[in-house]
């Protein structure tokens, strides 16, 4: 998420502070906020800064791993990933994980046990776990070509990159490397 996508839709604003932007500040401003709180937000962290200082400054924001890190918006704007911590451990873990009352999959890959990252997703209401495949080093080839074959066979995103509806499960369990845990 860009200012610029945000000043051409402003809607984006009242998404990215909940409703209530604060006020007296300059659409530039609020924008560039917005942008990186919706970025932060895509990425699965939380923000944890009280106060904006400008995109040029460090936010404090809690990645999805729940590391206390402290991006620069203008950095991470470039896309680079939102924590210094994660980008340096490889990831190992590849998870399918569903909302049982959307009825929408999203898979994803961690590090570590995984377990940080999939409670993340249980308290937003992905609580089946469908697969899950650790210590395994091509957990990040198996996420991009999971992408790229959904995408080939016709399958649309409904969020991200990696939320699907329920009718993609089949095929994404076709996919998955028996080496893994299905559940
Ligand atoms: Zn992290």
């Amino acid at each position: 998420m860009t200012p610029e996508r945000v000043i051409k839709n402003p809607d984006l604003i009242r998404v990215a502070f909940a409703g209530t932007p604060p006020a007296g500040r300059k659409l530039s401003s609020l924008a560039a906020e917005a942008a990186f709180r919706l970025t932060v937000k895509e990425q699965q962290g939380t923000c944890a800064y009280q106060e904006w200082k400008g995109a040029l400054s460090p936010h404090d924001v809690m990645c999805a791993n729940k590391h206390l890190c402290s991006p620069r918006p203008s950095v991470l704007q470039r896309r680079q990933g939102l924590c210094s911590q994660c980008i340096r451990t490889p990831s190992d873990v590849f998870y399918v994980v569903r909302n049982p009352y959307t009825q929408i999959v999203k898979f994803g890959i961690t590090s570590g046990n995984g377990s940080d990252r999939l409670n993340t997703h249980k308290r937003d209401g992905f609580t089946e776990i469908v697969y899950i495949h650790k210590n395994f080093s091509r957990a990040r080839q198996l996420e991009d070509t999971m992408k790229i074959l959904l995408r080939n066979c016709g399958f649309q995103p409904i969020r991200g990159h990696e939320y699907f509806r329920d009718n993609a499960l089949p095929f994404i369990r076709s996919i998955l490397p028996v080496q893994g845990v299905f559940l």
